[in-house]
C-alpha cells in the first residue's frame, strides 16, 4: 500500500495494492503512479516546480494541509514511483531517493548526528564510506572507531553507551566478500542507544533484507544492481517513518542531493528486471568460483555461497543467495593478477559492479589504492587479489574467457 506521505503528496491516479506480493512483481509494478493518459509505462515527469489553480491551494500546499508536490528538491513524481517501488521491495516503512550512493551514505549519518556523537564503523568498507567515517564526520566533532566487522567482540568494545549513536556496515563487504552478522550488530547497537545502518549494495535487495534482521536503516547505491545497465547514479535510503520525519526529509530537503527525475525513471525501469537479472548472475557467478576455485593457478576464492567460505554458516542463514561476485587470489602476486585481467576477452577490465557486463578489478590498485600496503594487507587484500562482477553474458562464453585467462596468468 502507499506510503501516508507519498499519498498524501499524489494528485495521480490510484496506485496498486501490493502489500502481499513478492518483490520481484513489486519491482515491476509497486509504486507506479498513471497521469489521466494510463500510459503503460511510467512517465518522466522533468520538471523543476508545479503550478496551483489559486493562491489558496499554493497556501495549503506549503503548510501540507492539502496534497500535492511543491518543488522537486523536495519531491517529484518520478522520483516518488521509485522510491515507492524500493519500499515495497524493502518492506521498509519509508525511502527517501539520493542524487548517489555516496549522497544517501552521508544522508543516513549526518542528518541525525550531532557534534559530541560517535560512530562504529566496519574496517572493509566502500572507499568513499570509508572517508565519510574516517575523515568527514570527525571534522564536525563526531568522533569514529573502526573495527573488524566480523570480530563481534570487537564490536562491543568499541561502542560507548550514551555516546555511540550509529553503527555502520556493507556485507557482503568489498572486496574480501566477508559476511557480517547483522543480526548481533544490531543487538549490540541498540542496546547501546544506538541504530544499525547497512549498505545493502553487494547483497542487493534481492537477497538480504536488513531491516529484517534488526537494522535500522539501509543505504543502496543504485548505481549498481538497481541500474545494472551502467547508465547512471543514484542513490536509496530506507527505515521506518519516524526517521524519514524527524530527520532524514528535512536534511534533503534543505541540503539537496535530490536524484534527478531522468535518473529515478532509469532506476526505475532497472528495478523490472533486477530479480531476474541478480537470479542469473548469481547463477553463474556460483558456476564461476567452482572453475576458479578448482584451477592450480588460484590461491584462495572467496565466494558467500561456497561451503569454503569463512562465514559460510552465517551467508546460508541470511542471505537467500550467494552474490553475483567472486573474489579470489591469484598464486603469483600482481604480475599474474594483471597477466589474467588482460588475457580475458569478454570480461572487461573495470571498477563498477552489478552491471550487465562482467567487470575485473584489481583491488589493490585501484578501489583500494588510497590505502597503504599495510591497511590493505589488515583487510585481506593481497596484491595478487581481483574482484570479479559477473554479469549476463552466455555463462559458456564466461567460463572459457575466464579458464582461457587463469591458464594465461
Ligand atoms: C558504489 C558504492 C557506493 C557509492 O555509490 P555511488 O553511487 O558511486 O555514489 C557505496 N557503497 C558501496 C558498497 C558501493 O559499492
Amino acid at each position: 500500500m502507499a506510503r501516508q506521505t507519498a499519498k498524501k503528496s499524489n494528485p495521480l491516479a490510484k496506485r496498486n495494492a501490493s502489500k502481499a506480493l513478492k518483490p520481484a512483481t513489486l519491482a515491476v509494478h509497486g509504486g507506479a503512479l498513471r497521469s489521466s493518459f494510463g500510459e503503460t509505462s511510467e512517465a518522466i515527469f522533468l520538471t523543476q516546480g508545479y503550478t496551483y489553480p489559486d493562491s489558496e491551494s499554493a497556501e495549503a500546499r506549503f503548510a501540507n494541509r492539502e496534497p500535492g508536490f511543491v518543488y522537486s528538491r523536495f519531491a517529484n513524481p518520478t522520483v516518488a514511483m521509485f522510491e515507492e517501488r524500493m519500499r515495497l521491495i524493502e518492506g521498509a516503512g519509508a525511502a527517501r531517493a539520493a542524487a548517489t550512493g555516496m549522497a544517501a551514505v552521508t544522508a543516513s549519518l549526518l542528518s541525525h548526528l550531532k557534534a559530541g556523537d560517535h560512530v562504529v564503523a566496519a574496517t572493509a568498507l566502500f572507499g568513499s564510506c570509508r572517508y565519510v567515517v574516517e575523515e568527514l564526520l570527525p571534522k564536525y566533532g563526531i568522533g569514529s572507531t573502526l573495527v573488524e566487522g566480523t570480530d563481534l567482540s570487537a564490536w562491543k568494545k568499541a561502542v560507548k553507551k550514551g555516546k555511540t549513536k550509529a553503527l555502520f556496515l556493507e556485507s557482503p563487504t568489498n572486496p574480501t566478500l566477508a559476511v557480517l552478522d547483522i543480526e548481533a550488530i544490531a543487538e549490540i547497537a541498540h542496546k547501546a542507544g544506538a541504530k544499525l545502518i547497512v549498505d545493502n549494495v553487494f547483497a542487493t535487495p534481492i537477497w538480504q533484507k536488513p531491516l529484517s534482521l534488526g537494522a535500522d536503516i539501509v543505504v543502496y547505491s543504485a548505481t549498481k544492481h538497481i541500474d545494472g545497465q551502467g547508465r547512471c547514479l543514484g542513490g536509496v535510503i530506507l527505515s521506518d517513518e519516524q526517521f524519514v520525519a524527524d530527520h532524514l526529509a528535512t536534511f534533503l530537503r534543505q541540503t539537496g542531493p535530490a536524484l534527478s527525475p531522468f535518473n529515478a525513471w532509469v532506476l526505475l525501469k532497472g528495478l523490472e528486471t533486477l530479480a531476474i537479472r541478480v537470479e542469473r548472475q548469481t547463477a553463474t557467478a556460483a558456476r564461476l568460483a567452482d572453475i576458479i576455485g578448482n584451477h592450480p593457478k588460484v590461491a584462495r576464492v572467496f565466494y558467500p555461497g561456497r561451503a569454503d567460505h569463512p562465514q559460510a554458516e552465517l551467508a546460508k542463514r541470511q542471505m537467500g543467495g550467494g552474490s553475483s561476485l567472486v573474489t579470489f587470489e591469484v598464486k603469483g602476486g600482481k604480475a599474474a593478477a594483471y597477466r589474467l585481467a588482460n588475457a580475458l576477452d569478454v570480461v572487461l577490465i573495470s571498477n563498477n559492479l552489478g552491471d550487465s557486463k562482467s567487470l575485473i578489478t584489481h583491488p589493490s590498485t585501484t578501489t583500494h589504492q588510497r590505502l597503504s600496503e599495510e591497511a590493505r594487507l589488515a583487510q585481506g587484500i593481497t596484491q595478487g587479489m581481483l574482484r570479479f562482477s559477473i554479469g549476463l553474458e552466455d555463462p559458456d562464453d564466461l567460463a572459457e574467457d575466464v579458464t582461457r585467462a587463469l591458464d594465461a596468468a
